[in-house]
């Protein structure tokens, strides 16, 4: 199947309030062309240098989603263009995206990673980690971003009752929130689980290798 097959097919079989990010790490600019033709204009990247390449190189009418985890100083390479950071797990983080948004007159949007994983290399805050950076009072200095929703990473398994645990325990925690702090994104499902996520309340899903195929790292 072709990237725009699998897109079509993808979109298909989800509903329409869901955001569809297309993970194009380690993929080439030729792959994302091809899905820039079929229609898609969000892209989700996991290395700071890796994305702004391919922005330099792709048109500017695209939605680039940084969902790795973060360097604070390389913030500042993606400042000018970011649309969304998925992957925020520390203040410190915050504060260097707001100084670097505040240089270009920005408003960067960010979502708090959240830890719902058993495993230890997956990274994200703990529940009370997230209500106390929401509810804290610096957070207020910084005008130049904007915490606009959740993300979280499931077990890697394909035991639905875990990832259905996982993703629900997310799902309450985003709802608990949501309009105190007027939360409107829950980003999580990933090629192997988005449909348990989206049954659990997703209605952002970052989705790779069922698009472009499996990846290649070397
Ligand atoms: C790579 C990656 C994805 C996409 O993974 P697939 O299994 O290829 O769909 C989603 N989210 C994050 C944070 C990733 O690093």
């Amino acid at each position: 199947m072709s990237i725009t097959q699998n897109l079509n097919e993808i979109k298909q079989n989800i509903p329409k309030e869901v955001t569809l990010v297309a993970v194009s790490k380690t993929k080439p600019v030729s792959d994302i062309h091809e899905a820039y033709n079929a229609g898609h204009r969000i892209f989700g990247e996991n290395r700071i240098q890796e994305m702004v390449d391919k922005y330099e190189q792709l048109p500017k009418d695209i939605a680039w989603h940084m969902i790795g985890h973060l360097q604070s100083n390389k913030v500042k390479y993606m400042a000018h263009f970011v649309d969304l950071i998925h992957g925020v797990d520390k203040f410190s983080t915050l504060k260097e995206i707001n100084k670097q948004a505040k240089k270009h007159n920005r408003t960067i949007r960010c979502l708090l990673q959240a830890k719902i994983a058993k495993e230890d290399s997956k990274f994200g805050l703990s529940f009370d980690d997230i209500k106390e950076i929401l509810s804290s009072e610096k957070l207020k200095n910084l005008e130049n971003i904007s915490i606009v929703g959740l993300m979280g990473m499931a077990t890697f398994t394909d035991d639905s009752k875990i990832l259905e645990q996982e993703f629900s325990s997310l799902q309450k925690l985003y709802l608990d929130l949501k309009s105190d702090y007027n939360l409107e994104v829950l980003s999580m499902g990933m090629s192997g689980d988005y449909f348990i996520a989206i049954q659990n309340g997703s209605n952002m899903i970052r989705v790779g290798s069922s698009i472009f195929g499996s990846r290649n790292y070397n």
